[in-house]
């Protein structure tokens, strides 16, 4: 009986158990002990496996002519996020970059400034790479994004013809801009702050927004459908009044 937790054990450690090796004790794992059964059926216990398995319908998946959906939480391509009136999430922590196990990140902040704002608060994500030759998609990096500007899609169609072309850069990995949002960069919403953008209370944006691009970049291609969105955000607020 062990006493100290009380249960009872079952075979005691001999010396025939201890094997010497490079001078120090060591375990020798003890054969399971089979009866007259289990040696007669054990060379073809094997075969279980592929008996079991003939008769099971077999499931050919057609790719890449068609593609199987993934799971929903599929850890595919990274994505870089967007705020709903088109600036970026990413801050240029590089939080994501010193969480990564595989040292598959390089980020390079920037500095945002009034005339060029690409995210909310004071820094940016200047460059972003991730080496997908070296990443082995754990999804410790999109944990670590404080911003949630990192998650990863269920894209996983990663093969390339070259080994640079498998070094993802910013431009690769930023959203796309969905409808009414406006091309960064752009100032943020007036009389808001970083926090603000955090705790999601912008939803798309504004006229002093869409104004400040047309000035500057008056053949921006998302100008007409950011210009809609805010049209659009008018006529609900006023059938709420
Ligand atoms: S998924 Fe893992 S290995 Fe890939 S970049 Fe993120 S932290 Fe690094
Ligand atoms: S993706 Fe997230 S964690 Fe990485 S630098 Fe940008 S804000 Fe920081």
């Amino acid at each position: 009986m062990d006493e100290k937790h009380g249960s009872e054990v079952e075979r005691r450690i001999t010396s025939d158990d201890v094997v010497v090796r490079n001078g120090e004790e060591d375990f020798r794992l003890a054969p399971d002990e089979t009866g007259p059964v289990g040696t007669f059926l054990a060379p073809v216990a094997g075969f279980g496996v592929s008996m079991s398995s003939m008769f099971r319908p077999s499931r050919t998946d057609q790719y890449p002519f068609k593609k199987s959906p993934t799971q929903p939480r599929y850890h595919g391509r990274h994505q870089l996020n967007r705020y709903a009136d088109g600036l970026e999430k990413c801050i240029g922590c590089e939080l994501c970059a010193w969480a990564c196990p595989a040292d598959a990140i390089l980020v390079e902040a920037g500095t945002n400034s009034p005339g060029e704002q690409y995210s909310p608060g004071e820094r940016y994500g200047r460059v972003y790479q991730i080496n997908y030759l070296r990443c082995i998609f754990c999804g410790y990096c999109i944990e670590a994004c404080p911003t949630r500007a990192l998650t990863m899609s269920n894209e996983f169609e990663l093969a390339g013809p070259s080994r640079e072309g498998l070094i993802y850069e910013k431009s690769d990995l930023l959203a796309p801009l969905e409808d009414g949002m406006l091309a960064a960069p752009h100032p943020m919403v007036a009389g808001t702050t970083d926090g603000d953008y955090y705790r999601g209370d912008v939803d798309g944006p504004t006229a002093e927004q869409v104004e400040w691009v047309a000035e500057r970049r008056p053949s921006d291609p998302t100008l007409a459908s950011a210009r809609e969105a805010v049209s659009r955000a008018a006529q609900t607020e006023g059938a709420a009044r």
